[in-house]
């Protein structure tokens, strides 16, 4: 090139991961490669952003080129395409390292996603956008001026490596950056001003910075009409074509699907469609106007707390001010995304003023009322909501942890599969419709899968009530009941702890209370040979057809969280111990195998028998209540025992099986060690 570079060029090349997502821009079959512009140009656009951001707080930062635009230079005789922006360049470092050095987790990302058969015009979610430019180039220059750096030329037709020189003698920009593509022979049509204007049109009608075309213009000159020779000459000059309002501004009966579909799309990068949208403003106190996005997929890194999820872009009168989602939205509903515009915010607003800022506060305030609302208009069309909720389902629950506020109207949103739901699942207001005479509280059940909770003996009791209980198999699903508490002044009970409650009649109480006092000394019995490893035990309300269940302390560790939080600590063993939770056993009076212990227990009590089937009943009991077995070779001894009983096979002596508590009690065991 000899209008570009005197410096000595330096070769680099190209990250592992880079270097393999270019062979697979250049190689894979795709016919969309339209696409590029847009990724470009959004890049423009953001450049363009940073630096009117940094300029709102130091004017000069715009003297060496004050004007933001965007500029689009079709060359049909060079068969190139330049974009060149006044936006923020790129210093040298920048160049080595934004344009081929340092892979970001979404080069990686779009690679495999690539693989496996993901859609090229995906490119943009992952960050990678700039690599779009090799669908349609052989050949990339980069032009780039930095405030902070000298002018720089990028160079590279893939294949491995690049250039970068720094650019003297070439057209100096000021600020900003040019890309000139040198079109493949197949992919001519993009030096042509009409395809080009065609595509703006479609995918970046909605950028906010101003797009010029150099359009060829034909003029008559007034000489030569006179003289009837009518030579036409060719002039150029630069043409607006994104001149539409912003279309937040619009009223939305002027705005068409199509419009709010491109946009969205010009606002996220998705390659999809919207789930729902919301356009509204808001007068009053505060006045703003909004368009609220929730898309159909969570972004795969939606629960990365170490990215920041920049989603709402903030306006003042017009001009883009703040991407911080931070400020303007609670963390809980990160996934939405939208533009928020308001005329009562100061210009040059810091970061710092942004978060205590009262107007901020009502205009957040304001947005998650209509995210709800939006939500909620979700929720009348079944086969949409269900999609809702399958991506963002734990927003909603840490939302109902996080936002009191909005704790009950996020409620009406939660949807659970329960013992009479079938396929679908259930709201908590469908399930208060359903509720039996008398019954006075909301049932659930904790668990880690429908599948491990449907035959709970912790439901055996309810379901023969004919009471719903709702199964929570979601890890969040605890901790945002324990918020929640109630529902319409009902309370959440859990099935699975202490003191469930259950209506009952005259006859049944006096029945029950007999029950208690006959099975009053086995309960001992139980608690003598279990030691600390129940914290009592006692008859049982809830259960109907299984012997025994353990249960836990109203406020305390389900079965359930036990089985989380030890999944959390797992590498640190010495915790667990900690972490167990008290546990009270409930026996079933009416089951036969609890009759016959109860009969041999009065016989004799240290019938060695006896023991031996309280301690299977106890580590079955963990199993079927939901905990883990701390030693499954303790149970596993104990059973082999009983096989030895059931086939008749003598006992040799008790040198074979230890005694229990030897190998039972692991703490113990330790305390022996020391
Ligand atoms: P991104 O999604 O981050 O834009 P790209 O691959 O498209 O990913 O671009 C990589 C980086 O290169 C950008 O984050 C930005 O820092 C820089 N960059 C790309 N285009 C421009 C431009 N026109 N002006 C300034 N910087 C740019």
């Amino acid at each position: 090139m000899a209008d570009v570079g005197t410096g000595d060029a330096e070769t680099f090349e190209f990250q592992a991961e880079i270097n393999q997502l270019l062979s697979l821009i250049i190689n894979t079959f795709y016919s969309n490669k339209e696409i590029f512009l847009r990724e470009l140009i959004s890049n423009s656009s953001d450049a363009l952003d940073k630096i009117r951001m940094e300029s709102l707080t130091d004017q000069s930062k715009l003297d060496a080129q004050p004007e933001l635009f965007i500029r689009l230079v079709p060359d049909e005789a060079n068969k190139t395409l330049s974009i060149i922006d006044s936006g923020i360049g790129m210093t040298k470092a920048d160049l080595v390292n934004n344009l081929g050095t340092i892979a970001l987790s979404g080069t990686k990302g779009f690679v495999v996603a690539l693989q496996a058969g993901a859609d090229v015009s995906m490119i943009g979610q992952f960050g990678v956008g700039f690599y779009s430019a090799y669908l349609v180039a052989e050949k990339v220059i980069v032009t780039t001026k930095h405030n902070d750096d000298e002018q720089y030329v990028w160079e590279s037709q893939a294949g491995g490596s690049f250039t970068v020189t720094r650019d003297i003698t070439g057209e100096q920009l000021g600020r900003g950056t040019k890309i000139t593509l040198y079109l493949k022979e197949d992919q001519w049509e993009y030096s042509e001003e009409r395809r080009i204007k065609d595509l703006v049109r479609k995918h970046s009608e909605f950028i906010s910075h101003p797009i010029y075309l150099w359009t060829e213009k034909e003029v008559s000159d007034d000489e030569n009409d006179k003289k009837k020779k009518k030579i036409e000459e060719v002039s150029h000059e630069w043409e607006h074509i994104n001149k539409l309002k912003p279309i937040w501004m619009r009223k939305p009966k002027e705005i068409t699907k199509e419009d709010y579909t491109e946009f969205y799309k010009t606002l996220t990068n998705d390659w999809d469609n919207h789930l729902a949208f919301k356009h509204f403003s808001v007068e009053g106190q505060v006045q703003f106007k909004a368009i609220l996005f929730v898309p159909k997929r969570p972004p795969y890194d939606i629960f990365d707390t170490r990215k920041r999820h920049n989603n709402i872009k903030l306006y003042v009168r017009r001009v883009f001010v703040s991407e911080s989602n931070v400020d303007i939205m609670p963390e809980y509903l990160n996934f939405v995304k939208g533009v928020v515009d308001s005329d009562d915010l100061p210009l040059n607003i810091s970061r710092e003023m942004l978060q205590q800022n009262k107007i901020l506060t009502v205009v957040r305030r304001n947005l998650v009322k209509k995210c709800l609302e939006m939500f909620n208009e979700i929720a009348e069309n079944k086969a949409d909501y269900c999609k809702f909720y399958e991506s963002f389902s734990k927003n909603l629950k840490l939302g109902i942890h996080e936002d009191s506020q909005n704790r009950t109207k996020l409620a009406e949103l939660l949807r659970y599969y329960s013992t009479k739901s079938g396929d679908d699942m259930t709201s908590l207001k469908d399930y208060v419709e359903r509720m039996k005479e008398g019954q006075k509280d909301i049932y659930y059940i904790p668990g880690e899968s429908r599948r491990a909770i449907v035959h709970s003996p912790f439901l055996e009791k309810l379901m023969k009530k004919g009471y719903e209980v709702l199964y929570m198999v979601d890890p969040i699903d605890e901790y945002s009941i324990g918020q929640l508490k109630e529902y319409n002044g009902m309370k959440l009970v859990s099935a699975t702890k202490v003191g469930l409650k259950l209506n009952e009649t005259e006859e049944e109480k006096k029945v029950k209370e007999e029950k208690k006092h006959s099975f009053e000394d086995l309960c001992k019995v139980i608690k003598d040979i279990l030691g600390d490893k129940v914290e009592k035990v006692m008859v049982s309300d809830r259960i109907v057809d299984s012997p025994c269940c353990l249960v836990t302390a109203e406020y305390g560790w389900s079965a359930n969280m036990e089985r989380i939080m030890k999944a959390q600590t797992l590498n640190d063993s010495s915790l667990g111990a900690y972490l167990s939770t008290k546990k009270t056993m409930e026996i079933n009076p009416d089951n036969e195998i609890m009759k016959s212990l109860k009969k041999r227990a009065e016989v004799d009590k240290n019938d060695k028998s006896v023991k031996d089937l309280v301690m299977l009943l106890f580590e079955t009991a963990l199993l079927t209540s939901g905990f883990s077995l701390a030693d499954p070779n303790v149970f596993a001894g104990l059973i082999h025992r009983m096989l030895k009983v059931g086939l008749s096979i003598e006992e040799e002596d008790d040198a074979e099986m230890p005694e229990l508590e030897e190998v039972g009690d692991v703490e113990s065991k330790m305390e022996e060690i020391d």
